[in-house]
């Protein structure tokens, strides 16, 4: 890359990565825990896709029962660290929470949750869960990410033997790949790996179904599959110049700031992301903690339409990342390598099919954006060439089709779960499908 942002010290490297909210003291915790007014009918448990019984979770580190607390949070939720430190708390549990009518600040449910966890790992993941007997049969699972981890923990306590496999050279999907690391490190993620794999379940870390093991032998091998593959496909921008040099995907450049090793990253003096949504935003941020000078987001909508959460956008904002809306590019500039971005300015007519207005271009109102490094993040769909070998899977408006109750694809051997089924929704979301369909798979092989 041409024109890159200088190198930082490693110490400021650390600074600027360093997590944005430190653990609770277990005097902190206890006070926090004392708060809450344990509701009957606790709309924060409503509001988690996993439905922790937080009210009673945090009950136990008021009085102390840590280990308890641990065993509550786990019953529901098999990545519960990853989700206390990176779900969108603020309009999950703690916006449910019933300070927020009274104006007050809601219960810190995120942070006793990591509180539970942290001492759950840090005491060296004492047993907590007696598996059923095994029952003879046998699932696989394609994708170590939240969604496969969970199914797979779960369906290792009903009794089947598990296998994962996964093309990542390290397990966790976008949970050790994904996440910024001033919310999580990738360690945090492989920690509930490990949980998963004390279960018994077995991780075929660089195995790439369809290539390096045919979808056939594994439907041999295996009594019912679990597709927790989540998206693979990144949207193209389909304007000249987006193969240059200096283009990037937003989720290949986190990856590489995942792993920590900072000097291995370059990042451009000038980077412009296209996209609003949270990966934009942590794209954005990264690059900014990274040492660019000047980062802005372009988004074709307004403030109004954009799809990150509110606290993402105030983080980006907070710093130094500028927001160009109304604005999409046509065109990447530069001979071997980005020099400019040109863009066209937007205006908002009628709401779409989605209920969002839609954006027309201004004619006439084009302009150049000089910039060093351009980040894409406009999305990804699901791998329809590896989906599409599976015989009668259904396939509808770009997600892969399942019964709710059980999570059964049109295909019945095949169950799946996470974004391959929502499109791309939360960490959280796809810990409650992984967990749902193990119970679908023990009711189609076992219980019928
Ligand atoms: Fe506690 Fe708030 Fe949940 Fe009520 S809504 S149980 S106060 S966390």
């Amino acid at each position: 890359m041409k024109n890159l942002a200088p190198k930082l010290s490693q110490q400021q490297y650390e600074k600027n990565f360093a997590e944005l909210h430190p653990p609770f003291t277990p005097n902190s915790a206890t006070a926090e825990a004392n708060r809450c007014l344990y509701c009957y009918d606790s709309p924060c448990t409503k509001a988690c896709p996993t439905h922790i019984d937080i009210p009673t979770f945090i009950k136990k580190i008021a009085t102390g029962n840590v280990k308890g607390s641990a065993k509550t949070i786990l019953k529901s939720n098999w990545v519960a660290l990853t989700c206390a430190k990176a779900c969108p708390v603020d309009v999950l549990c703690e916006g449910a929470c019933v300070y927020n009518d009274r104006g007050e600040q809601p219960i810190q449910i995120g942070r006793l949750q990591r509180f539970a966890m942290d001492w759950y790992f840090d005491k060296g993941m004492p047993a907590l869960f007696t598996p059923k007997p095994k029952n003879g049969k046998n699932i696989g699972v394609i994708g170590a990410g939240a969604a496969g981890l969970a199914c797979a923990a779960e369906a290792a306590l009903l009794g089947f033997d598990v296998t994962i496999y996964d093309a990542k050279p390290r397990p966790g999907g976008l949970n050790t790949w994904g996440i910024a690391p001033y919310k999580m490190s990738q360690q945090d993620a492989l920690k509930e790996v490990q949980l998963v794999e004390s279960f018994g379940v077995t991780i075929l870390s660089g195995v790439n179904v369809g290539k390096d093991v045919a979808l056939e032998e594994l439907e041999r091998r295996h009594d019912a599959i679990f597709l927790g593959v989540g998206l693979g496909t990144s949207t193209r921008l389909n304007i000249p110049g987006e193969d240059l040099p200096g283009v990037v995907e937003a989720l290949e450049f986190i990856e590489r700031v995942t792993t920590r090793d900072w000097m291995s990253v370059d990042v451009g003096r000038r980077v412009a992301v296209i996209g609003a949504g949270n990966t934009a935003i942590d794209a954005a941020t990264e690059a900014r903690r990274l040492g660019a000078e000047h980062v802005m987001i372009i988004y074709r909508r307004s403030r109004g339409e954009m799809p990150a959460y509110d606290f993402e956008y105030e983080l980006a904002k907070s710093d130094g990342v500028q927001f160009q809306f109304l604005t999409a590019p046509v065109r990447i500039v530069g001979n071997d390598h980005v020099e400019a971005i040109e863009c066209v300015q937007m205006q908002l007519g009628e709401p779409d099919e989605e209920g969002r207005r839609k954006p027309f271009p201004v004619p006439g109102s084009e302009f150049r954006i000089p910039v060093d490094m351009v980040i894409k993040s406009v999305g990804q769909r699901i791998e329809e060439t590896f989906l599409g070998t599976i015989p009668g899977l259904r396939i509808e408006r770009g997600r892969v089709w399942v019964n709710p109750e059980t999570m059964q694809t049109s295909n019945p051997k095949y169950f799946a779960g996470g974004d391959c089924i929502n499109g791309g929704k939360e960490v959280v979301n796809a810990a409650a499908d992984g967990k749902k369909a193990a119970h679908g798979i023990e009711a189609w092989l076992v219980n019928r």
